[in-house]
Order: C-alpha cells, then sequence, then structure tokens
C-alpha cells in the first residue's frame, strides 16, 4: 500500500501531453488546449481612442486659469477616423471608441464642456492623457497572450476571435477507453435480480470524461472472465491513450481485472492508503495508462477525480491546476480510526461567518447519494483524528470540467 501523495506525485511523472495537433475554427475550440502560445499580432486597442463622449483637444491651447472657448471643426463617431490635424483654437466632437485625431492630447468630457452652435466652452484644469485609452493598454503587439496548454474558456474564444484570429492550434482529445466488470452488474433498462446492481460506474464515468473534454472509447460491461477481460484490455491497450476500468482490482475470488494487467502489461502499484478507493491499481497497457478503479460507486468516481483527472488533464496538454482546496469550520462530530487519507463528502456553504462545511451523512463507499449530494470532500490526514463543531478542515471542490 503507498501513501495517496506519493500515488499522486508517481501518477503525474509518469504521465506524458499527447503530441497530435488539430487545427479548429475558433468557435469550436471550447474546451480544448492550446498546442502553442498565442502572440498578438497587433495593439488591442489598435490607436489611441477616447474613452468618453466629448471633445477632443489640445491642452497647450487651453489657459490654465480660466474657461477657453474652442471652434467645433469636425464631429467623430466610433469607427470613423480623422486624418487631418488639429488647428490652433480648435475642438473636435468625439465619441467614446473614436480614434484621437492627430494633434490632440486629451478628452473633455461632455458633462465639463458648453456647447453653443459651433464654439464650445472648456473649463480649466484638463491634462494631456485624460479620456484617452492608449493603444496596447490591453494587449501589446508580440506579447504572448495565452500559454501553451490553455483551456479554452469563453472568454479566450472572445480574445482570440478580438486579435483577429479564425482558427486555432489544439492538443487532439486524448481517447480514454472505459469498461465495467461484474457478474452481477447489469446495464439499465434490463431487470434487476436479486444480488444485481445496474452499471452506475459507467454512465457516471462516461459523464466525468466528457465533461473533461477527452474522447471516450466504450469498452462496455464485461464478465468477470479472465478471457473476456484479457479481449477488452487488448483493445484499449492497443487503441486508447489510457484504460479506465471499474471493479475487480480488490482481493476477493473473481478480481481478475489486476491478474490480466500483470500479463498484458505492468502493474505500478496497487492499493492507495485512502478512503475511499484503496483498492485500485494503476499500471500500464501497451501504450495506454491504465487505472483499475473500484467497484464501489463512491470509490470509483472519489479516485478519478483526485487521480485520474489531474492525469488526464496532463494528457490533455493542459497546464497544472493546482486542486482548489480550503478551510472550513466543521459542523458535526467525527471520530476517524484508521490510518488512510479519508475524503468525506461533504456540503460546503459560505456565510457571514465564513465558510463552514459537514458531512453528507453515512459514508459508506456504496452510498452514492453520499457523492451525489456532496460539493465538496473534506480531506483529513492518515493519522487518527477526532473533530468537533468549529474545528479546521480542509475542503477541496468537487470539480468535473
Ligand atoms: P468490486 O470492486 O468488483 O469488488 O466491486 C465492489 C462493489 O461495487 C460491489 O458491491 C459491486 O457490486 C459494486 N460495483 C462494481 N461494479 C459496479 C458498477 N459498474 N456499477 C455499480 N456498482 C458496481
Ligand atoms: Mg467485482
Amino acid at each position: 500500500m503507498i501513501a495517496f501523495e506519493e500515488a499522486l506525485r508517481r501518477v503525474l511523472a509518469e504521465t506524458r501531453s499527447v503530441e497530435d495537433v488539430v487545427l479548429l475554427r475558433v468557435g469550436d475550440a471550447l474546451g480544448r488546449v492550446l498546442s502553442a502560445p498565442v502572440m498578438a499580432a497587433f495593439n488591442v486597442p489598435n490607436h489611441d481612442n477616447s474613452a468618453m463622449d466629448g471633445y477632443a483637444v489640445n491642452c497647450g491651447d487651453l489657459s490654465a486659469r480660466e474657461s477657453t472657448t474652442l471652434t467645433v471643426v469636425a464631429d467623430l463617431p466610433a469607427g470613423a477616423r480623422l486624418e487631418q490635424p488639429l488647428g490652433a483654437g480648435e475642438a473636435i466632437r468625439i465619441m467614446t471608441g473614436a480614434p484621437i485625431p492627430p494633434g490632440c492630447d486629451c478628452v473633455v468630457m461632455q458633462e465639463l464642456a458648453h456647447r453653443v452652435d459651433d464654439r464650445v466652452t472648456i473649463p480649466p484644469g484638463r491634462v494631456p492623457g485624460e479620456n484617452i485609452r492608449p493603444a496596447g493598454e490591453d494587449i501589446r503587439a508580440g506579447s504572448v497572450v495565452l500559454p501553451k496548454g490553455c483551456r479554452l474558456r469563453p472568454a479566450h474564444l472572445g480574445l482570440l476571435t478580438s486579435l483577429g484570429f479564425a482558427g486555432v492550434e489544439v492538443f487532439r482529445k486524448p481517447v480514454v477507453a472505459l469498461l465495467s466488470t461484474g457478474d452481477e452488474v447489469v446495464e439499465a433498462g434490463e431487470p434487476l435480480l436479486p444480488g444485481q446492481v445496474y452499471d452506475s460506474n459507467r454512465t457516471a464515468l462516461r459523464a466525468a470524461l466528457l465533461a473533461l473534454g477527452v474522447e471516450v472509447m466504450d469498452l462496455g460491461l464485461v464478465r468477470d472472465d479472465r478471457e473476456a477481460i484479457a479481449r477488452a484490455l487488448a483493445l484499449g491497450g492497443a487503441r486508447a491513450d489510457a484504460v479506465i476500468s471499474t471493479g475487480g482490482v480488490s482481493v476477493g475470488d473473481h478480481d481478475l481485472v489486476k491478474e490480466v494487467l500483470q500479463d498484458q502489461g505492468a502493474i505500478h502499484f496497487w492499493q492507495v492508503a485512502m478512503k475511499p478507493g484503496k483498492p485500485q491499481a494503476y499500471g500500464q497497457l501497451g501504450n495506454a495508462r491504465f487505472f483499475g478503479l473500484p467497484g464501489n460507486p463512491v470509490s470509483g468516481l472519489t479516485v478519478f477525480l483526485l487521480i485520474v483527472r489531474p492525469a488526464l488533464l496532463r494528457m490533455m496538454g493542459a497546464l497544472d491546476e493546482p486542486p482548489r482546496r480550503m478551510r472550513a469550520s466543521f459542523r458535526g462530530t467525527l471520530n476517524k480510526k484508521h490510518n488512510r487519507m479519508d475524503f468525506l463528502r461533504g456540503v460546503a456553504r459560505f456565510d457571514e461567518s465564513g465558510v463552514w462545511v459537514e458531512t453528507t451523512g453515512p459514508q459508506g463507499s456504496g452510498i452514492l447519494t453520499s457523492l451525489a449530494r456532496a460539493n465538496v470532500l473534506i480531506v483529513l490526514p492518515e493519522e487518527p483524528v477526532r473533530l468537533t463543531d468549529g474545528d479546521d478542515v480542509t475542503i477541496q471542490w468537487i470539480e468535473h470540467d
């Protein structure tokens, strides 16, 4: 048995990004990962422009002590440009976003100016640069705007478009093969005989994989039969970048996944000092990483969140995103006696007194409602701990995308 932190460290250390790159339209690239940094080809904004509706003037024309009256010689809506420089004693009516005409160094906001016909009177105290958004204020030409490994969110797609990009190069999606094992497991829609359970693992994990943004190869539901498991793992190992199975990695007579993995590939570790999720096998199948998750629904999904997900993010080429952890005040009482790290399912709330958390109730690894109701995992250290109302604990947000 190895420590949770050690298991995570080893898995991450052995995981490489895919290399193949595809070109997508920017609008189709949501959730994809940049395969190269994005550089700005021009300044944003492109020109010095007005931050206000008002009058563009030259401060040199204005008296320092009293109001100055200027002649309005042109009208400049957003999108229009004026090439002709401003003359002495002149002002230009300008709208927000319009480029600053040559010879102007300040925009006087409309509310300060007094306009009568083509004459405008401006109070003293204006300074150069007032109400001007300088070119490159947002982005400088040539600067790196988004790093390699950036997972593209809506604002990133908007940014790419504002920089004139119609297409973007991203890593291909890793292919992740997924299978369930167990003689007692049946497909939804079939009748449930005594002793059987529906295959909730494959539904939940497939959804988690899709939310993350990988391609899922469904290897189906496989009997606890050495040949059948061997066939499924061989297929996954040959075609996928990662293979995820559930069930069959414990110490029972029918836990064959581990044995087949040993025959066809290699086991790098088995059993992790965590709860839920102690029986799990990690290894290699051909070119694919193999994650043998426990059959218990809570355990499988928790190990996915804590270990598999960060590894798949690396495989997608994404920059590492440290788990979102914070401190919270515990509500209730708890006596943890075992020597494994514990990841209790919890509900965290924010209120005037800060962040507090309570467990979702019974924590058995088969109790999927405990995870369905949770928004955080309460992270407890390996050592035994007693918790009472108000104790400080670490929580980790349950993130899927
Ligand atoms: P195992 O790890 O194969 O010993 O399975 C542990 C527990 O998880 C057993 O109670 C199984 O019935 C249950 N289980 C295994 N696979 C699934 C699955 N795909 N969906 C729901 N429960 C499962
Ligand atoms: Mg089983």
